[in-house]
């Protein structure tokens, strides 16, 4: 028996002799989490330091307190989450009464990546323990600070019979992909999401696949554009780009674009000042891959601003790129790195047929005051979530399913919709033993 298939076959028995189950064991773990957060800032802060030179308020407030927020809610949801549901029924016997049962799943994976390390192996396996299920974690390779870090915490501080940490790359997760879990939660690109399927499909194992895409920010003519320009930028160029609800491209009108172009510049200069590479703000790209692949994207359209780059110290300046053909190369993949391309429609319309003819993005973005232009881009459109006026702002709400459609994804998880990702809904239906003629 290989390491992980005994691995896999203990939590599994935790599972079977029912130590997860206990609501008692859920808030024991989630609060345990909790203390583990706010225990080690400092060593998660140097980790994602180390990592993806994040800076030290930025990696407290979107790793450590984004995840303590989800577990408070996790917290508050639970007993409501576990109590059975009465349902009234019809077309059963007289008497019949039912219950919808939230019930854990089992043993469930998470496949974590590595630009938000903490953050997205954490915020899934919060919503696995909430529900009463086993985990392994498997953090990022490209993140090996945050990955270490995972593996030598989680352990002291979460029920080590029920949860694991298995570190390493490709081959880590393709030995883990041939056991059989109840659930794998899959957080990274498309390409690695479609390997993940057809392991899981192997065992019949349902996936959420949490994957990018190309959101594309739509900006009406007549909006503010200084303020437009500030947090497009500041939503764009966080993490040096490396986000997956990060805007990807801009479309408007030619008459805008060319009014957003010295606004894009001064709300760079305003937010990372006049050298970005000395910015303690700005991040670095993850690795040399990456970071040709980028510099590679740079040809497209007329630069704006930008374009510096370094590969010994993977610094890329905040790129704007501006008149950008819809067939460029940096307009046919995922950017996920600090290029904004601007392309030009003649309006509404074209930008709505635009994101139509495209794979389904994670995000649709707008800045419009028109109701009518929301209603058309709400209806007609498809993407995991719209949002308007403030780019990236829905991860913040634990509240709402975050999620792609498409190409950008299968199902949605956070907060109450964690939950539902990591149950069963179990229908218990009871029958008077005596009621009516028997059938
Ligand atoms: P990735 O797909 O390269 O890697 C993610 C995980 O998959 C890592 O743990 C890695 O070890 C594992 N992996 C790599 N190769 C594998 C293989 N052959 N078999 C099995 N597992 C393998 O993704 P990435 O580069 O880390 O992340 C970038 C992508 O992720 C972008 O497309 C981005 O939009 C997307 N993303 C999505 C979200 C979201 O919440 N929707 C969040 C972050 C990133």
């Amino acid at each position: 028996m290989s390491d992980l298939t005994a691995l896999v076959a203990r939590l599994r028995a935790a599972f079977a002799a029912g130590r997860t189950r206990p609501s008692s064991w859920r808030r024991a773990q989630l609060t345990a989490l909790r203390t583990l957060l706010d225990t080690h800032r400092d060593d998660l802060a140097e980790a994602l330091r180390l990592d993806l030179g994040r800076s030290r308020p930025e990696a407290l407030a979107v790793e450590a307190d984004f995840v303590i927020r989800e577990i408070d809610l996790l917290l508050d949801l639970l007993d409501d989450w576990t109590a059975p549901r009465p349902v009234p029924v019809s077309g059963c016997p007289a008497g019949s009464t039912a219950a919808v049962h939230a019930t854990p799943l089992g043993v469930v994976l998470v496949v974590a990546p590595w630009n938000y390390p903490v953050q997205l192996a954490l915020l899934p396996l919060a919503g696995a323990l909430a529900a009463g299920n086993a985990a392994v974690v498997k953090p990022s390779e490209l993140a090996p600070e945050s990955s270490r870090l995972l593996a030598r915490l989680l352990p002291r501080y979460l029920d080590p019979e029920a949860v694991a940490v298995v570190e390493g790359g490709p081959e880590a997760a393709a030995g883990l992909l041939a056991q059989r879990f109840d659930h794998v939660f899959y957080t990274g690109g498309p390409g690695v999401g479609r390997i993940v399927m057809r392991a899981a499909a192997e065992h019949l194992t349902p996936v959420t696949l949490e994957l990018g895409g190309k959101s594309p920010v739509f900006v009406d003519r007549d909006v503010p554009l200084a303020h437009t320009a500030r947090r497009l930028v500041r939503a764009k160029f966080a993490n040096a780009g490396q986000a997956c609800v990060a805007p990807d491209y801009v479309l408007t009108d030619p008459v805008t674009a060319r009014a957003l172009e010295p606004e894009l510049v001064r709300a760079l200069h305003r937010l990372y000042g006049p050298d970005p590479a000395t910015a303690p703000g700005y991040g670095r790209i993850v690795n040399t891959r990456h970071f040709d692949r980028l510099v590679g994207l740079l040809g497209s359209g007329r630069t704006v601003v930008g374009g510096v780059h370094d590969r010994a110290t993977r610094y890329l300046a905040p790129t704007v790129l501006a008149e950008v053909p819809p067939d460029a190369p940096v307009m046919r993949e995922e950017v996920f790195g600090p290029v904004l391309p601007v392309t030009e429609v003649a309006g509404l319309d074209e930008a709505v047929a635009f994101i139509d003819a495209r794979e389904r993005p994670l995000a649709v973005y707008a800045f419009t005051g028109n109701e009518e232009t929301r209603r058309r881009l709400v209806a007609g459109t498809t993407s995991g979530a719209v949002v308007f006026g403030q780019p990236s702002v829905q991860v913040m709400a634990p509240e709402l399913p975050f999620g792609g459609v498409g190409a950008s994804g299968i199902g949605a998880y956070r907060g109450r919709h964690s939950l539902a990702v990591f149950s069963h809904l179990k229908p218990v239906l009871d029958v008077p033993l005596r009621s009516g003629p028997p059938r």
